[in-house]
Order: C-alpha cells, then structure tokens, then sequence
C-alpha cells in the first residue's frame, strides 16, 4: 500500500507558518503590514507578556465586509493580486495571501472588522484553523485583531520562545522598521498596559529616529548627515550617522525601498564602500536609506517574508547609492567634536567622550590643562570683535615658548579676540605638544591634530592619486640594500611583480637566497626601505585576508603611508606644522587616517564657556 498522503489545509498552513510565522513579532510585522496595505492613518498595537499572551492590532484602514472577512482567514486568499502580470510591479506591502491563514492556524484569533459603507461591525473567530461563523459586532470602521495563545498547541515550537523582554525586543524592532518608513501615521505600542512609544504623524522623520533609535538624541541633528539624490528614477534619501557615532553590527543600518525594510548585500557593500576609510575596521555606519523606485524596476516575491528583493539592475542602485552617500561624506566636515562632560564643578571634569581611547587620554589631558590654568579675568565673556593686540603662541613662524605654560595657552584663547582664522588661512595660531599633537585656534574655539594620523591619510591620498595615474616615481638607492628571501618569498615577490612595479620599487637577485632593493619610491623617503620590503613580503603571504587586486593595492597604500608619516614623539618645525596644515585643507577627507581613526578633534570656545560658567 502506498505510504504518501495528502496532508489537510490545516496542516498545510501551519507548515507555512513555520516559514512566515517565527515568533510573535512575525505576527506584529504581517498585521502591521496589512493594516498599512488598508490605507490606514493610525495603528495601535497591543502586547501581552511579549505576545506570547496577546498580540492586537486595530487600525482605522478599509476594513473588510462579512464575505472578506469569512475569506481573509482562508489559504492564499488576497485582495492584492489578480493575475500574474500583477506580479510585475507590486505596490503593496502583502500579496501572498498567506499570513492571516498561517497565524489562525497556530493561535486563537479575534478579528473586527468594519467598512465605512457598513453601519456595523462582523466578528470572526478562529481556534488553530477551526473556525467559527461570523457574527455581528459593534465596532468603529477598520480592523481589530486579536491573537492569543500563539503556537499553544505547537509545544515544539512554543518552547522557542524567549523570555517576554527578548520577544519584545524583537516585536519593538518590528515596529520600528514600519515606525521609520511610515512616518505619516500615528503609531502606538504599548506592552503590558505601558505606553512604549506613541509616534504623531506630525512628527518630523529625525523627531522620530530620535524616538526610536538609541543615537544621541540630543545631538540627532548633528549626528546625522543628509543627503538626497534623484536620477535614473531612483530617488534616495539618506541620513548618515557620523563615523564618530559608527557601532559594532550592522544593526542600525535600516534600509527601505518603497516603504518595505530590506536586507540586501549590494546595498550593504554601498554603504560600507561609501563610508571606505571613515571607519575603522569592525565598525559600522549608522545609516537610514530610504529608496523610491519603479515597482516594475525589482521583484519581491523571492522570500517568504519580503524581506530580500531582486533588483533587475542591482549594478544601478548600487553605484547610485553610493555615489550619492560617498559624495556628501567627502563634502563633510566630519572632524570629531569633542563632548565636553556637563560635570558641574571642575574636580568632575573627567571621561569626556571623544571616540577612542587615545582621543579620550587628550581630551582628559585638555580639561585637567583648563583646570589647572583658569584665566585670572574668569568673568569675562569672549568677544569676537576686533581688537588691536593678538596674543599668538606661534603665529606661523614664532618662537616655541621653552616652557608653553597653560597661562600662556588659556591667554591666547582667552585674549585672542580678533576674528579668529580658520586653519587655512595666513595668519596661523598653532602650537605642537608633546611632540605628538597639534593644536590650532579656529574660529569656533581650537582642534587637536593628530600629527601622525593626518599626515598618515595627507600622504595616503597623494599616493592613491598617483597611482591611478600611472606609476609611483621611483629613485635609485646609492648602495641597493640586500634581504634574505626564503623561496616562498621569491615567488610571492614573483607574483606580484607588476603589484612591485607599480610601487616604483625596483629588486634584483642578490646571490642565490637574497634579493636587493635597487629604487624606491620617492614619496616614502621617510620609510626605511628594507624594513618596508620585508612588510610587503608578510603582507603579501598573509592567508587570513582575502586580498585581491584593488584591496591588496589600498592595504599596500595604507602601510606605506603610515611608514612615511611623520611620527607622534617628533618635534615639527613651524614650516612643517604650516605644509602640514596647508594639506589638510587640500586633503579630500582630512577628518580620518586611511583606518578610520579621527585625525581631528574640535574644541568649541562655547562648551568651555560652558565648563567654566562663562554662560
Ligand atoms: P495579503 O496581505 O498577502 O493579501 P493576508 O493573509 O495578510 O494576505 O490578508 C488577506 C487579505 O485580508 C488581504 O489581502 C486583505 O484584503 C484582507 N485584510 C487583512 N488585514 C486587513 C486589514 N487590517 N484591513 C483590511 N483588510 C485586511
Ligand atoms: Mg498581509
């Protein structure tokens, strides 16, 4: 006898649960959507014990007759879709006409539903797929739903569950991705009788990134860089966390097409190639991507919960998306601002955040320099007007006082009060400390340069420009400098022998097992050269990263700017600060070494004032 069976509708659906439904937020998503699709103004969401007790969505959409009702809760039952050319370009967040079905068949469902046509309500139930007739309500128009219970007959899968705090976690994450493309509603969650989050459609969309996002939201504005771009009927509006505020995972990376959150990778690899050099390695942008297309232009029926699409000219968006995000970080000013603490008295003055624990020390190594050194006339408010005398520590080409007290330092911010030059300009205040840091006067108050790390990202452009447009420019060494080289050496040197030539370093047999520098590079005089080589070769050989032409060619930039840069620890005369400080200005993005680090960090005159109750 045969051994296969036809399996019932009910079963039927609650396999297809398993794909839509995972966990009370898959619920939250799919009632949300449909309440959205009904053209709905207002949602409110209603959880219980992290929807493993309740989950209820009412909302102020279409609403359904009696009939609709009845059918909504039926397999592949959808008022989205007619006809499979209707798959070409759907507009609509559901059109699979599953997931009414497969949350009624692993929970008990009350749904209410009213049209505006009808003078009153239509109740149905539904018990793990069984359900009842509908029967009259009374209820405003739209749509409640309620579901109870959920997988309470499926203890395989009920025992998945997670504590009420996790399942919220993920329910809240759910209403924020809708809460974020959605911002012409009004949205309400709320666990346990607790209002969570209540969201007017009056809000603006960074009113209500700020809500629902853990940036800084005092700072949202700016912390977050906009920028827009409408071409080849694509239009993005992106906001763009500064790298000052990047995480640890791509979770704050919301992107959204058409209003529906997606994951994508050409997307993904976008942002991170927009934000290349910004950010140090293992951390991410914070970035909100919304993308408005042809619907035509993608096809969204490619995963069960929509979640993933196929562009038809992924090449497109990718290269739109970045052009558009990578021209507005170059265009920015993106120099760390460093957060003066709102400690109330000067012994508190400690932690400020600046990111970074080098950028930290300084900061602290600045407020304990104010503390120490407060100006004699502390009552005195800055005046930006012009006045004869300029106190300058070292107006482009003073003398280094031998010992730059803190008086002298605090007096020149204190006393400067002519309009202070912007770093560019002629008239420099600069002085260098501990032969590491530089510390320029602006018109807002002061920087702190890191020598190194900006001199590391000024030499790391100079060589990527060059090298784009041919070659490096070479020298021979008066006496070629000789290294070992096991065989594996030779042949990775070998291989990568145009890698060698477009460096401009030039080697030769040196005896059976060696091999001899003969030029190299005139950019990286400052490096040593066999010390560089021998750097090369490990990098080269290296098998954890997956190194490939352009990558590999941007790694080998990276090293060699750092070689070449000016150290922390080395004393720069005054014409070296200048050169340094006239290619700042020349630099395409100045504010971050090649690694991501800050090279820069602003001090405002009035967070000082503020720290020293000036205000
Ligand atoms: P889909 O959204 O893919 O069409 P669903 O199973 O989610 O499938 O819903 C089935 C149908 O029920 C929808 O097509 C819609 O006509 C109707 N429906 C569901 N929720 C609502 C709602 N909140 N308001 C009005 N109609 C709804
Ligand atoms: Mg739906």
């Amino acid at each position: 006898m045969g051994q296969i069976l036809v399996l019932d509708q009910n079963m039927i659906n609650m396999i297809a649960a398993g794909e839509v439904i995972e966990r009370p937020a898959s619920v939250v998503k799919e009632l949300m959507e449909n309440s959205i699709d009904s053209g709905t103004t207002k949602i409110t969401v209603s959880i219980e014990d992290g929807g493993r007790k309740l989950i209820s969505v009412t909302d102020n959409g279409c609403g359904m007759d009696g009939e609709d009702l009845a059918r909504a809760f039926e397999p592949h039952t959808t008022s989205k879709i007619k006809t499979s050319s209707d798959l070409l370009g759907i507009s609509t967040l559901g059109f699979r006409g599953e997931a009414l079905a497969s949350i009624a068949s692993v929970s008990q469902v009350k749904c209410t539903s009213r049209t505006k046509s009808q003078t009153g309500a239509n109740c149905i139930e539904i018990d793990c797929g069984n359900k009842s007739d509908i029967s009259p309500a009374s209820a405003d128009y739209g749509t409640s739903i309620q579901v109870r219970d959920i997988f309470y007959k499926l203890p395989a899968r009920r025992k998945f569950l997670r504590t009420a705090n996790t399942e919220m976690g993920h329910i809240a994450e759910q209403f924020t991705r809708i809460a974020l493309s959605n911002d012409n509603l009004d949205l309400t969650l709320i666990h346990n009788g607790r209002e969570l989050y209540r969201l007017s459609d009056k809000d603006h969309l960074h009113q209500r990134i700020a809500e629902l996002s853990p940036i800084p939201s005092s700072g949202i504005s700016e912390n977050l860089i906009e920028a827009e771009s409408n071409e080849k009927s694509l239009h993005i509006l992106a906001l763009m966390g500064k790298p000052s505020i990047s995480r640890t995972s791509k979770k704050f990376q919301y992107v959204f097409l058409n209003g529906r959150f997606i994951r994508d990778k050409f997307i993904s690899h976008a942002i991170k190639e927009a934000y290349r050099g910004l950010l140090e390695l293992n951390r991410f942008p914070v970035v909100f991507l919304f993308i408005q297309m042809p619907y035509e232009d993608y096809d969204v029926n490619v995963h069960p919960t929509k979640s993933e699409v196929r562009f038809y000219n992924a090449n497109l968006v990718h290269s739109q998306i970045l052009g558009c995000l990578r021209e507005k970080l170059l265009g920015t000013d993106l120099q760390s601002h460093a957060v003066l603490p709102t400690a109330t008295g000067p012994t508190e003055m400690q932690g400020i955040g600046a990111p970074g624990h080098r950028s930290e020390a300084i900061s602290d190594a600045m407020a304990e320099f104010f503390k120490k050194h407060r100006p004699v006339q502390t009552q005195q408010q800055f005046s930006y007007k012009p006045k004869q005398q300029t106190v300058a520590l070292r107006p482009g080409g003073g003398q280094i006082p031998e010992s730059h007290t803190g008086t002298a330092m605090v007096s020149a911010f204190a006393q400067t009060s002519q309009p202070v030059p912007e770093i560019c300009s002629e008239q420099r205040i600069f002085m260098q400390i501990h032969d590491s840091f530089v510390v320029v006067q602006t018109d807002e108050g002061f920087v702190i340069i890191d020598q190194h790390a900006l001199h590391e990202r000024i030499i790391y452009e100079d060589l990527c420009k060059r090298i784009r447009k041919s070659k490096l420019e070479s020298q021979k060494l008066l006496i070629p400098e000789s290294f070992d080289v096991t065989p594996s050496d030779a042949d990775l040197l070998n291989t990568n022998a145009e890698l060698l030539e477009k460096l401009g370093i030039e080697l030769v047999p040196f005896g059976p097992r060696a091999m001899a520098i003969q030029a190299f590079p005139t950019l990286l005089t400052k490096a040593d050269p066999l010390d560089f080589v021998q750097d090369l070769i490990d990098l080269l050989g290296r098998k954890d990263i997956n190194l490939d032409g352009e990558k590999l060619l941007d790694e080998v930039l990276n090293m060699a700017a750092c070689k070449a840069a000016i150290k922390a620890g080395q004393r720069l005369t005054d014409s070296e600060i200048e050169q340094l400080l006239r290619d700042k200005v020349n630099a395409e993005s100045s504010s971050r070494c090649p690694h991501g680090r800050p090279t820069t960090i602003k001090f405002s005159i009035s967070d000082l004032e503020k720290q020293f109750k000036r205000t």
